[in-house]
């Protein structure tokens, strides 16, 4: 990706482009501070230049002021050289030469973790080196190439790197040689510091502007996906241990004041740039090039100190509700599957609605979300006999909520209840198979929606009843559409009927087909389907016993839908043409039917009135 693709920016049209306009006109006033000379090239900077960036997780980008203004990255390298690190060797490895503490010193303080023999952390200077060189390749071009590589990379665009400070700081940077000579004699790093020095000033001679930097704050924020790319560039555990670090230390001898007042993981430098990342949500980044006395930017620090106090962005302010993540609860009482039911069987469920309870999710589940879930099942499994899950409103689930859901399952599949999670969203399903496969997974997830899971409840309850026998062949005389009429009646019914087989998937009736019969099922299951969209959606469905295609009775116009066989399927056939000389030659059999009819669609109306009041 070079500059020309990135996603354009939201400019002042935007609520964020504005906001963030009017935070840097009202903090330009902000006129202090001084600009770091100490490396000579960036005594040359504009001493006006303030700029703010912000990437959103979503890849989104809002700035205000000179933010495409591109100066040299300084130590806000350091904390993605010690990803870089911690990806390649592994903790263990890293730690034996950088620690985590913070010191409490300027950034570039001659000190050691005497104890340990190491240095204090990766965000001073003495770390920043000894994590250069553990990337520190054979010859400098080797070196040089690997860490622009990664900066591109978290950047998602080519970065350069600006020689003239690159220069400047190697002819004048006899402090940073000293730490790195210290190191050497401590047996910290290799005694050939000059190879290691030419990485380390070249990592900070890195060219950003504010949105790279956003951005690459961002990749912070996103567990280590750049947003703009969708990359991977660090792992989400090196990326939490250099949050961490960056939360601790990465404000220098500010760092304990700046967690207290701004409370967000953030790094600074010299140049004048300061990132602030804020976990799961965004990376910002802003430039002003007048520090204060600790080598902080002034501007930088009241940008993200207002910022994060303006939108409550303080990681120890969460305010995180887990109220929300029970959309509803539902019994089988209040809810019946698509399926048509005989008025017998609806009595059968009436009574066994209860055992059959659906819990409705929504939003991100995280620990406090799952917990309160978890509870709210476990209830549930105390007088239910099948609990569902319905996750189709989930947007995600981290690792802890993961885990109370694989401990749920287990849990209330000992309790004689069964346990189902349903209405899994495709971008979870690898996770959830995974956390729920180690525990019986086949049967939590046996069925693909709640609405799949009530129908087999159902048929479970009727078939345990004995009011319906799966196999059975329905006989005429049980038909709904037919109740009331005579043996004899029921005889002329017989003469007019065919009997047609089917398998599953086989089409029945087409919507917008010409209706010219009417249908009732003898075994079976047969789905009425509507188009939409590409495909088709499940409306409803009939089994043994009931009537479909029967509204060609009343008006004999085109099919509104489509009856397509669940499985092994056979069906009555009655022309229409048969039932008008039905009606003809034997009218009252053609009155019960017609009010069978019409209970039967009164039956259903009510039905579907009563669901609309359940959920409003
Ligand atoms: N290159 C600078 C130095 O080593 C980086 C310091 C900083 O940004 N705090 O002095």
């Amino acid at each position: 990706m070079n500059i020309a693709d990135r996603p354009g920016p939201l400019l002042g049209s935007s609520v964020l482009g504005r906001y963030l306009e009017t935070l840097v006109s009202d903090l330009s006033r902000l006129n202090i501070g001084d600009i770091a000379t100490y490396i000579p090239q960036l005594g040359l900077a504009d001493p006006t230049d303030f700029g703010v960036a912000i990437v959103t997780a979503d890849g989104r980008q809002y700035k205000a002021g000179t933010c495409d203004r591109r100066v040299t990255i300084q130590s806000v390298s350091k904390p993605f050289m010690y990803g870089q690190a911690l990806d390649q060797f592994g903790r263990e490895v890293v730690l034996k030469s950088v620690g985590v503490e913070p010191t409490g010193e300027r950034f570039n303080a001659i000190v050691l973790d005497e104890a340990n023999n190491r240095a204090f952390n990766p965000m001073v200077n003495s770390g920043a080196i000894v994590t250069a060189a553990l990337l520190t390749r054979d010859t400098p071009a080797q070196s040089e190439a690997d860490m622009l590589a990664l900066f591109s990379r978290l950047a998602g665009r080519q970065l350069d790197i600006d020689m003239p400070v690159f220069h400047s700081e190697h002819e004048t940077g006899h402090r940073n040689r000293a730490i790195a000579w210290l190191m050497v004699n401590a047996g910290i790093i290799e005694p050939e510091p000059d190879k290691v020095l030419d990485l380390y000033f070249k990592q900070c001679s890195v060219l950003v502007d504010c949105t790279d930097l956003a951005a690459m704050a961002c990749t912070l924020a996103k567990r280590g996906t750049q947003p703009f790319t969708g990359e991977q560039v660090f792992t989400p555990d090196t990326t939490r241990d250099i949050l961490s670090v960056m939360t601790t230390c990465g404000m220098y001898d500010y760092a304990g004041q700046w967690v207290y007042d701004v409370g967000l993981p953030a790094k600074s430098g010299v140049s004048g740039m300061i990132m602030a990342v804020v976990p799961g949500q965004l990376g910002l980044a802003v430039y002003s090039p007048l520090l204060d006395s600790v080598g902080n930017s002034v501007r930088g620090i009241e940008v993200c100190r207002r910022f994060a106090r303006d939108f409550g962005l303080h990681t120890c302010a969460s305010a995180l509700d887990p109220g929300g993540a029970i959309r509803r609860v539902y019994t089988a009482r209040e809810v019946r599957s698509l399926r048509q039911r005989t008025v017998a069987e609806r009595a059968v469920l009436d009574g066994a609605g209860a055992l059959f309870e659906a819990v409705e999710l929504t939003g991100p589940l995280y620990f406090a979300a799952a917990e309160r879930v978890a509870h709210r099942t476990a209830e549930a499994a105390q007088r239910a006999r099948t609990v569902v899950l319905d996750l189709t409103r989930v947007e995600s689930i981290d690792k802890g909520a993961l885990d109370i859901l694989r401990r749920v399952a287990s849990l209330t599949a000992s309790e004689s209840c069964r346990f189902h999670v349903t209405g899994i969203p495709d971008r979870l399903k690898a996770d959830l198979a995974e956390a729920l496969s180690a525990w019986n997974g086949t049967a939590v997830l046996a069925y693909p929606t709640t609405e799949s899971a009530l129908e087999a409840f159902e048929d479970g309850v009727l078939t345990g009843s004995g009011a319906i026998g799966i196999g059975d062949v329905m006989r005429l005389s049980q038909a709904d559409i037919f109740k009331g009429l005579g043996p004899e009646d029921i005889a002329v019914l017989e003469r007019a009927a065919s009997t047609f087989s089917y398998a599953a998937g086989d089409r029945i009736i087409t919507h917008g087909d010409d209706a010219l019969a009417v249908y009732v099922v003898a075994r079976g299951v047969v789905s009425i389907t509507i188009p939409l969209g590409s495909g088709t959606r499940r409306i409803s469905a009939v089994g043994a016993g009931q009537a479909f295609g029967e509204m060609a009775m009343l008006d004999g116009g085109r099919r509104s839908a489509n009856a397509v066989a669940s499985g092994a399927v056979i069906c009555h056939a009655f022309a229409i043409d048969a039932i008008r000389q039905i009606a003809k030659d034997h009218p009252h059999i053609y009155a019960v039917i017609l009010s069978n009819l019409v209970r039967s669609l009164s039956d259903r109306l009510r039905a579907a009135n009563e669901q609309l009041g359940t959920f409003g």
